[in-house]
């Protein structure tokens, strides 16, 4: 096989147009060699002696640059509360970064650096917190349009968000202990008894850990019988 011969120039010129994302095919024209040639050179595979830049060292290098800049933008806090985003807000009210130059949700930026998933078609970013501004990765996964349009409704509908991740900890704290009821805390919290059981059952909040068990309230409610 004939390979048309590259001065060390033209090397260094094909990678530099690879790494600015030019198409193998369009380099391929202008080199007039196959695709597969140009991909190996782009790759480093082929004139190994020969300098420029190498496409995926380059890809990689920016992408590491660019999750530097994005966690800062996180507040991080421990493992179950809301990450949020301190940078950009766009008019729908989720976070915006600017992701291989296109501004993309901030949230699905978490997902692609923390477990490298790319959003896929039909997919949508859910937050099982509901907060648009969260970034917390443990808050996050793929659903559909329908299912993410159900948890704003459900949001929107239930008292739920009167409450932090913070509150829910410490209310599931204070029922355990034995020494307060369903009405108390809920008139400490400002919120109704319903809401208030709801987060102690885990059916809010249910990403926050230690929800009560049926075996828990039992115990809890003879304690508070005893107390009283
Ligand atoms: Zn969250």
């Amino acid at each position: 096989m004939t390979r048309s011969k590259l001065t060390n120039d033209q090397v260094v010129h094909l990678r530099e147009l690879a790494c600015a994302g030019y198409s193998n095919k369009t380099l391929a024209e202008m080199f007039h060699l196959s695709q597969n040639s140009i991909s190996s050179i782009a790759l480093g595979r082929l004139y190994q002696n020969v300098g420029g830049p190498i496409r995926e060292f380059f890809k990689k290098r920016s992408d590491d640059l660019r999750e530097k800049d994005f966690w800062e933008k996180v507040e991080i806090q421990d493992e179950s509360s809301c990450w949020l985003w301190k940078g950009k807000v766009g008019a729908n009210g989720y976070g915006v970064f600017k992701f291989h130059s296109r501004p993309i949700g901030a949230h699905q930026v978490a997902l692609i650096f923390s477990r490298g998933e790319y959003p896929k078609h039909g997919r949508v970013i859910r937050h099982s917190c509901n907060v648009k501004l969260c970034c917390n990765p443990g808050h996050l996964r793929y659903g559909t349009d329908a299912e993410n349009s159900m948890d704003t409704l459900i949001a929107n509908a239930g008292p739920t968000q009167k409450l932090s991740v913070e509150d829910v900890l410490n209310i599931r704290k204070l029922y355990r202990s034995g020494l307060f009821t369903h009405r108390q805390i809920a008139e400490k919290y400002m919120v109704s008894t319903s809401t208030i059981s709801s987060a102690l059952r885990g059916e809010t909040f249910s990403f926050v850990p230690g929800p009560v068990r049926k075996k828990d309230l039992i115990h809890a409610g003879k304690h508070y019988r005893k107390a009283a």
